[in-house]
């Protein structure tokens, strides 16, 4: 590669301050370092993760920063130490990395690599990105907003040369997330009853992990009642508005089930969905997974009614180790196992992502699919 070993620049977008919209820039991409991967982003989901820094966080050290967690791309060229990646490779850069070392790789039960929140995958301040000679954060080590961007290894997942990068992408984030909570941390049973709360992609991703557990009625939940069709396609069997009810949503839920749900996922990232969710299930063995995204602290520091037996759980990335999981999701795809394309209701360019962001902030869309760059 003509460009191995030099700063690239390249366009991205850059979000220089919270609630601003975001703005095109050629921004400088330094060289992969030792165990370093640069990639070529060739499109990009735009996920409520990325909102939610814009306009939620308020972490205003979070910023200028380059945003975009839900990609795929190429392997432009590696760093000393790098063997298991080629440039050529096509690859999905994980929000969450596998070390495979540390004591969390190690146990099945968990997916939070010790490295998530380390300088290892580049939040900060290791950031190899710089512009009008500023340095940018790479939002959650990925910053797949931009044509290039670098990441370690060990925050790389390479997957089948097949595989159509403008579909594939959307398991980088929401797809795996709300699968993944479904079938990995709630467990899901055959012949239970399942309610997910919030429709978008990371609640339908829910829906239809669900429903491939076995669930025998799956509750869709949502204030847009747009949202339900979709839902049907991916599993859901009964649908409830909030809206259309007086009583708070779980006693509707309740009283439908003769006692609660077997299993809800809060797929919204909001505090009082959470708590409803977790009342919806049915007191003694219900599960209640919490996969939106908001302050947990706030949710814990809450009164709530904790009735025997019902169990909380966060689930982060659906629990999926990202360099086994993100393959075989790829897979489970090219074999038709699992749905991809039905999430994506709009195509639009890397210049247009202010517009992505609108409609999801409206709830007009499932997943926009930016084209980043051409292959
Ligand atoms: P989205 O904006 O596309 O969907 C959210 C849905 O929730 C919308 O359909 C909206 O109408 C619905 N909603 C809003 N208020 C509601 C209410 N009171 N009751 C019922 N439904 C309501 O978002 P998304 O991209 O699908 O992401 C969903 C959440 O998951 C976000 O909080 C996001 O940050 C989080 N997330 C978490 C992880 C993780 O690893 N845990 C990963 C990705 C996303
Ligand atoms: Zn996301």
């Amino acid at each position: 590669m003509a460009t191995a070993g030099k700063v690239i620049k390249c366009k991205a977008a850059v979000a220089w301050e919270p609630n601003k919209p975001l703005v095109i820039e050629e921004i400088e991409v330094a060289p992969p370092q030792a165990n370093e991967v640069r990639i070529k982003i060739v499109a990009t989901g735009v996920c409520h993760t990325d909102l939610y820094h814009l306009f939620e966080g308020m972490n205003k050290d979070g910023f200028p920063a380059v945003l975009g967690h839900e990609g795929a791309g190429i392997v432009e060229s590696v760093g000393p130490g790098v063997t298991e990646f080629q440039p050529g490779d096509k690859v999905i850069p994980l929000f969450m990395p596998q070390c495979r070392e540390c004591r969390f790789c190690k146990s099945p039960k968990a997916n939070q690599c010790v490295k998530t929140w380390d300088a290892a995958v580049m939040s900060d301040p290791e950031s190899r990105f710089t512009c009008k000679g500023k340095k940018l954060l790479q939002f959650m080590g990925t910053s797949t907003f931009s044509e290039y961007t670098v990441l370690n290894q060990m925050a790389v997942a390479k997957i089948d040369p097949t595989a159509p990068l403008d579909k594939v992408c959307l398991l980088g984030c929401g797809i795996c997330t709300g699968y993944g909570a479904a079938v990995n941390t709630a467990k899901v049973e055959p012949g239970s009853t399942c309610a997910v709360f919030g429709l978008g992609a990371v609640g339908l991703a829910a829906v239809m992990g669900c429903k491939a557990a076995g669930a025998k009625r799956i509750f869709a939940v949502d204030i847009n009642p747009d949202k339900f069709e979709k839902a049907k396609v991916f599993g859901a069997t009964d649908f409830v508005n909030p809206k259309d009810h007086s009583k708070p949503v779980s006693q509707v839920l309740s009283k439908m089930t003769d006692g609660g749900v077997d299993f809800s996922l809060e797929c919204v990232g909001n505090v009082e969905v959470m708590r409803s969710a977790l009342e919806s299930c049915v007191s003694g063995w219900g599960v209640s997974v919490l996969v939106g995204w908001t302050d947990m602290h706030d949710v814990a520091t809450r009164p709530i009614q904790l009735l025997s037996g019902r169990t909380w759980k966060g689930s982060l990335f659906g629990g999926f180790k990202g360099k086994d999981g993100v393959p075989m999701m790829v897979k489970a795809y090219l074999d038709k196992k699992v749905k991809v394309d039905e999430f994506i209701t709009h195509n639009m360019a890397l210049d247009q992502v202010n517009d992505a962001i609108e409609l999801m902030k409206h709830g007009k869309c499932i997943r926009t699919v930016l084209r980043v760059s051409t292959q």
